[in-house]
């Protein structure tokens, strides 16, 4: 029950932190957005205040090709308006875009420029940059290294839809643009002459990359304060749970009194070791054990006593046997079960051996054995390559025919029994 609570904690937990980061990082894109606009409208128009122009000049800057235009003085009058790197650090181009009319039209698109502009050949180039700067380069220095880019051409553009509704309304605008060389807002103001001429748009163009930036480490801070402790504490929580089933299985194959093997432990593990081995064609052996005397050593020593030389015989048993591959079940009362796999009749044999000279090597004082002074053991050993047909109580059969006949013939002993002959 209470892991399902915790899941659903968790579930509404996450999706909450998912939407609280998707709105704060939302309001914040919204919110850079409409400052980087304002600053690009507003810059634009305090150049348009700032950047006197005659009727004179203006007919004397369209004539000019692009590469003249980039060292003409008012250009370079311009650029110096945005001399200071420092303080227009995230604005990338200014300039003036001037409306042509059909006869005016100079270029169109060609093939080999219709990924430059995104449009198709033919398209007219209706607009003319008057003058165009590129803030924090002087471009007189890098005319000759970027030589291609100052071909005619490209200094014609054509009239988007956002461009057009600033033309015709002739009032300061700002615009999302999407260009090759990123992606960015616009801050349009009018321009006029001297005069009073309306000569177009004054551009300024700001790259939001920066400020993307900046949204992704908000959104990357606010995943860590709110989704990574939930994470954080799932995963502790997860291990507990896995620690806790490991545990609870451990104890439901485990004998609370001596920590061998239960009974339950044991049937599902011949089970699955007779298959494995019966498919392997390897011997497996195992070995029924069980106190000599022990009723008497209980009436004698008390139960308590008792307990604790089950607790002692089993310790004497498992300590002769291997870690990893062999396996101590308490199969009633005072009666024990190895099993011991991939291993033949001889090294059984040994076990047992082993095994009476450990269980007597404790030498838990018993005056009431018939056999000896000490606690001592009798067993059954049997061992085969499992059959097809075989289950477990063949070989637990065999082992207690075993040990039947151990205690027949005097206890403290071991009795093989052979398949030949019990089959
Ligand atoms: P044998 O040599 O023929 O095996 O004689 P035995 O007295 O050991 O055999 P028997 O089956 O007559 O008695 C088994 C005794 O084991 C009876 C019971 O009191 C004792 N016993 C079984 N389980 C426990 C236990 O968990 N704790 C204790 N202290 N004694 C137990
Ligand atoms: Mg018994
Ligand atoms: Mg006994």
């Amino acid at each position: 029950m209470k892991k399902y609570v915790y899941a659903i904690i968790m579930i509404l937990y996450i999706g909450f932190s998912i939407i609280v980061i998707n709105y704060a990082s939302n309001w914040m894109t919204n919110n850079n957005y409409s400052i980087i606009a304002s600053k690009a409208k507003d810059i634009a128009i305090l150049t348009e205040k700032n950047f006197k122009l005659t009727d004179a000049e203006v007919e004397e800057l369209k004539k000019l090709e692009f590469k003249d235009l980039i060292l003409h003085p008012v250009n370079i009058r311009l650029e110096d308006m945005f001399s200071d790197k420092n303080g227009y650090k995230d604005i990338r181009f200014v300039y003036i875009m001037v409306k042509l009319d059909e006869e005016q039209i100079k270029y169109r698109v060609t093939k080999e420029y219709e990924e430059f502009y995104g449009v198709q050949a033919g398209t007219p180039l209706n607009v003319l940059y008057l003058v165009d700067v590129v803030v924090g380069k002087t471009l007189r220095e890098t005319l000759n290294e970027y030589a291609s880019y100052y071909d005619d051409i490209k200094r014609y553009s054509h009239i988007r839809t956002g461009d057009e509704i600033a033309f015709q309304e002739k009032k300061p605008v700002y615009e999302m643009m999407d260009s090759e060389y990123g992606q960015g807002i616009t801050g349009f103001a009018p321009i006029y002459t001297e005069e009073g001429t309306f000569v177009g748009m004054l551009g300024v163009d700001i790259y939001i990359e920066e400020y993307e930036s900046n949204v992704k480490l908000v959104r990357l801070l606010l995943f860590i304060v709110f989704l990574l402790p939930s994470v954080a504490l799932t995963a502790v929580y997860v291990t507990l749970y896995v620690i806790n089933l490991r545990r609870a299985l451990i104890t439901a194959q485990t004998d609370p009194l001596t920590s061998a093997k239960n009974r339950r432990f044991m049937e599902k593990y011949m089970t699955q070791t007779i298959k494995d081995h019966y498919k392997k064609q390897l011997p497996l052996s195992v070995i029924m054990i069980d106190i000599d005397y022990f009723k008497k050593y209980n009436d004698n020593y008390g139960h308590q006593q008792g307990d604790n030389v089950l607790v002692e015989v089993t310790k004497g048993i498992a300590s002769v046997l291997r870690d990893n591959t062999d396996v101590i079940c308490r199969y009633g009362g005072e009666e024990f079960l190895a099993i011991l796999t991939n291993m033949k009749a001889s090294g059984a044999k040994g076990v047992a051996e082993r095994i009476k000279m450990a269980v007597n090597g404790l030498a838990i004082k018993h005056e009431y054995s018939d056999v000896s002074n000490v606690v001592t053991v009798s067993q059954g050993v049997y061992s085969a390559v499992p059959k097809n047909t075989d289950t477990e109580k063949i070989f637990i059969e065999y082992a207690d025919k075993g040990l039947y006949e151990a205690k027949n013939t005097g206890r403290n002993k071991y009795v093989y029994m052979e398949a030949e002959k019990t089959r």
